[in-house]
């Protein structure tokens, strides 16, 4: 009580606001102004008039609120906070990569480095990753980054033969397809919600996927009483808010672990969202040209959806 109450004032007395993301510990998700999904944190971070932006999620989602706010101070209380997918893509590996296919358009899933969405024609996030490739002309070739499953999950979604960067999110491609058959029998009446990252032996058991506001948004307009959720169980604490009287129940993962944090998103603790507030640290930077070149394909996104 007392954190939060040093939390409180700290934010009003720097004009800051917190965006954290669903995959946070849920006591974080309760203290910030806004939680969302990537697509909705960057449309925030955008719209803010505050002057300190702490973002509770991963490098690249801080990163992409400093490009679409380059006068704000944006702040993440762990700097060691990453992501294996924008991790999967170097920008020197990816710049000789995209050599390679001259006259393709690259579309770039959002959980990547700003040198990677310098290099990029169009962001997309997992929520609008159709829209943004049905964009683009059917005489127009396209090559997608970085993350090889949902690439394969949109080849099929929209007819589309894109090359694909051979990137994965560590979290979302363990899961079991045996424990998901087993929690089938075992709750015949679920519904399987999955996430586009999941592997295509887990998409293949799912009665409906979507981005992780859709995926909370679907058990909201639905009437069914048990869900498996294939996801980051972090999801769980906004599902349980808006329907207490459901049932979720977390998908495994091939280890036999039923607790698919991803380990990155969780660093953030409340104890480091303190230390943030207090010392206006870690801050993120950016080269302003680098900046200028990374929020192009991001604008892109963002008059698309
Ligand atoms: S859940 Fe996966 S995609 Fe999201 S931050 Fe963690 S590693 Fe990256």
């Amino acid at each position: 009580m007392k954190m939060l109450k040093r939390i409180q004032a700290l934010k009003k007395k720097n004009n800051a606001i917190i965006l954290a993301h669903y995959y946070q510990e849920p006591e974080i998700q309760d203290i910030a102004d806004f939680v969302g999904d990537s697509l909705e944190l960057s449309r925030r971070a955008a719209g803010t008039d505050a002057d300190v932006i702490l973002f509770c999620g991963v490098h690249f989602m801080a990163e992409t609120a400093k490009i679409v706010n380059p006068d704000k101070k944006v702040i993440i209380p762990d700097l060691d906070a990453g992501c294996s997918l924008a991790d999967s893509a170097p920008a020197k590996e990816f710049k000789d990569w995209i050599s390679k296919y001259p006259n393709h358009i690259v579309i770039s899933y959002i959980n990547c480095t700003a040198e990677v969405k310098a290099m990029s024609d169009i962001i997309c996030t997992s929520a609008n990753a159709k829209k943004v490739i049905e964009s683009v002309p059917k005489d127009k070739k396209i090559i997608f980054a970085p993350d090889r499953l949902l690439g394969k999950y949109l080849i099929k979604e929209t007819g589309r033969d894109m090359v694909l960067w051979h990137g994965t999110c560590q979290v979302h491609e363990i899961f079991s397809e045996r424990e998901l058959v087993r929690l089938k029998v075992k709750y015949e009446k679920a519904k399987v919600l999955a996430h586009p990252e999941c592997d295509e032996n887990v998409l293949i058991h799912a009665d409906f996927i979507g981005s992780t506001s859709a995926l909370i948004k679907h058990v909201s307009q639905t009437n069914n009483k048990e869900y498996i959720i294939a996801t980051e169980p972090g999801v769980i604490h906004q599902m349980l808010k808006q329907n207490p009287e459901k049932e979720f129940i977390p998908l495994p993962t091939n280890t036999g672990c039923a607790c698919n944090k991803c380990p990155h998103m969780r660093l953030n603790t409340m104890e480091k969202i303190l230390e943030s507030l207090e010392n206006m640290t870690h801050e993120i930077t950016l080269d302003e040209t680098l900046r200028i070149k990374a929020l192009k394909p991001l604008n892109r996104m963002l008059e698309i959806v």
